[in-house]
C-alpha cells in the first residue's frame, strides 16, 4: 500500500508534476508507473489517480498533500501575529488552494449554463461548485478552521455553491454558501469564517489594476451583474447592507491606490440599502473620491434581479452611468418615479440619501452645482410633460445657511409659479446645517423629525 501513495507539497505541485491536462470533468496525466500520458484524476476526487492502460499497466495511486511538521515556510511568529497557529496556517493555505482549484477547474451544471443571469466567465473567479465532489469533502478540508464539523451535516452539505472571500494575504477569510441543489433552502445564503484570526474580511474585492470604474454593491451577485454587462468594471461587494464599516476603513487604508478610480454605489432599493449607500457615499466624500449613485427603474430593487428580468435595459443603464463619468462632472443624484408622491429637493447626494434611508420611496433631486434653479426648472418642465407632478409634494431641504436660504427662496418661487405643492424642511431647534449631518449624528431623532413632517409609508422590507 505504501508503495502506491504519492505525496506532494500542494495541489498545484501535484498537477504540474503529473503533467495534468484539463479534460472537463477529469485531468489526463502522466502515469507515475508507465510514464504514458494515459492516467486520469477526476477533478472531484483529487486523492486518486488511475492508469487507463488496463491490460499493460492499470496502476492506481493514492495522492496526498504533505503534512510535514518541520515546514520551514511557516514562521510561527508571523502566523501568531495574524492570530493563527502554524497548523491552522497550513490548513488555511491548503483550503485556499483547494478553492482555487474548484473555482478554475471544475465543470458545473449550475454555473456552466449561466447562474442568475451570470455567465461562467463572470462567475469563474468567484463561485465554486462542490456538487459533484460533495460539499462534505470541502468541509473536511477546512477541518480545524471551522468551529464545528459540518461534513456530516445534511442541511449544510446541500449548499454546493461556495464563494470564498480572499483576505489581504491572498488566503480565504470567509466563505458564502448557497444551494443550487435545493433552491428552496432557507436561509438562502450562509457565511462561515474560515480564517480564525480576528480580522477576517467580510467583503469581496476584485479590482484589476487597469479598471477605471468600481461598483460597490450590497451582495456578490449584484456586483457580478455589473461585471456581466461591463467586463472592465471593478467589483467590491458587501455581504449584506449592514457590513459597510470594514469596507470604509479598508477604503481609507487604500486611499492612494483608489485615488484616480470612479465609484458607482449600487445598493438595494430599500431602506437598508440606502443606509449603506449613505455611509459609503459619506466615506467616499470624506476622501474626495469621484462617485455616482446608481438608480433603478420602477419595479427593480437590486442589480441581479434587474439583470435577470431586463438585461438589455440594465446594460444600457450601466453604460449611461459610465458615459456620465467620462463626459461630465455632474454627479447629481436624481430619481423621481411616477409612483412617488413625495420629492425632496436638496443640495447633495448624501442629503438625498438621508431621506431615502428613512423612506425608500421618496423621490430625490440633488442639485450640486451652480445655477441650481435653472437645472431644477429644466427638470420640472421636462417631467411635467411626461408625468403628473401635481399629485406630488415637494420638500425643499437645502442647507440651513444664508446661501441655502436664498436658494430655497428661489426654488419655492419656482414651485409656486408652476402651481406645485411644497413644504420647506423645518430647521427649528435642529442644531445641524444639513439633513445628512443630522442623520449621521442622530438617526433616531432625524427619523422622528422627518416622520412628523411627512407621513412615512412604512413599506415591507424587500427580500431578495
Ligand atoms: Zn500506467
Amino acid at each position: 500500500m505504501s508503495k502506491n501513495r504519492l505525496t506532494y507539497q500542494s495541489i498545484t505541485d501535484m498537477l504540474a508534476d503529473l503533467n495534468a491536462q484539463d479534460r472537463g470533468r477529469y485531468f489526463i496525466c502522466t502515469c507515475p508507473e508507465c510514464q504514458e500520458q494515459e492516467a486520469f484524476i477526476y477533478k472531484n476526487n483529487l486523492n486518486f489517480i488511475q492508469c487507463n492502460r488496463e491490460n499493460s499497466c492499470g496502476e492506481r495511486f493514492l495522492l496526498q498533500i504533505a503534512e510535514k511538521n518541520e515546514d520551514y515556510t511557516y514562521q510561527e511568529e508571523i502566523e501568531q501575529k495574524k492570530g493563527l497557529t502554524v497548523g491552522q496556517a497550513k490548513q488555511l493555505n491548503q483550503f485556499t488552494e483547494l478553492m482555487h482549484h474548484f473555482l478554475h477547474h471544475i465543470q458545473s451544471d449550475a454555473l456552466d449554463n449561466g447562474y442568475r443571469g451570470l455567465s461562467r466567465d463572470t462567475t469563474t473567479p468567484f463561485i465554486a461548485d462542490f456538487r459533484d465532489a460533495g460539499v462534505s469533502f470541502m468541509f473536511e478540508y477546512a477541518g480545524d478552521l471551522l468551529p464545528k464539523d459540518y461534513s456530516t451535516n445534511y442541511w449544510m452539505c446541500q449548499r454546493n455553491l461556495v464563494a470564498p472571500i480572499f483576505g489581504e494575504d491572498g488566503r480565504v477569510d470567509r466563505i458564502l454558501l448557497r444551494s443550487s441543489i435545493n433552491p428552496a433552502i432557507q436561509p438562502k445564503e450562509l457565511q462561515l469564517i474560515v480564517n480564525p484570526s480576528n480580522k477576517a474580511r467580510d467583503f469581496f474585492v476584485d479590482v484589476p489594476e487597469k479598471v477605471q470604474t468600481i461598483v460597490i454593491s450590497e451582495a456578490l451577485l449584484d456586483g457580478l451583474s455589473f461585471r456581466e454587462v461591463d467586463k472592465e468594471i471593478g467589483v467590491i461587494a458587501l455581504t449584506g447592507s449592514r457590513k459597510y464599516r470594514n469596507l470604509c476603513s479598508y477604503l481609507k487604508e487604500q486611499a492612494s491606490e483608489y485615488q484616480d478610480r470612479k465609484f458607482l454605489i449600487a445598493m438595494d432599493d430599500d431602506v437598508a440599502g440606502y443606509k449603506a449607500a449613505l455611509e459609503v457615499a459619506h466615506c467616499l466624500e470624506g476622501m474626495d473620491m469621484d462617485y455616482q449613485l446608481f438608480s433603478y427603474p420602477e419595479a427593480q430593487k437590486d442589480a441581479n434581479a434587474f439583470l435577470v428580468e431586463n438585461p438589455k435595459r440594465f446594460e444600457r443603464d450601466v453604460q449611461l452611468f459610465q458615459q456620465r463619468f467620462l463626459s461630465s462632472d455632474d454627479r447629481s443624484y436624481m430619481d423621481v418615479k411616477k409612483e412617488m408622491k413625495q420629492i425632496v429637493i436638496c443640495h447633495s447626494n448624501v442629503d438625498a440619501l438621508a431621506f431615502r434611508s428613512v423612506d425608500a420611496n421618496i423621490g430625490v433631486m440633488a442639485i450640486q452645482h451652480q445655477g441650481k434653479d435653472k437645472e431644477i426648472e429644466g427638470r420640472l418642465n421636462r417631467w411635467m410633460k411626461s408625468r403628473d407632478m401635481f399629485n406630488k409634494t415637494f420638500l425643499v431641504a437645502l442647507p440651513n445657511t444664508a446661501e441655502g436660504q436664498t436658494e430655497a427662496n428661489i426654488v419655492v418661487d419656482l414651485l409656486q409659479k408652476n402651481g406645485l405643492k411644497y413644504q420647506a424642511f423645518d430647521y427649528t431647534n435642529v442644531p445641524y446645517i444639513t439633513p445628512s449631518e443630522f442623520v449621521l449624528t442622530d438617526r433616531k431623532a432625524f427619523e422622528r423629525h422627518v416622520s412628523l413632517q411627512y407621513p412615512i409609508t412604512k413599506k415591507k422590507p424587500y427580500e431578495r
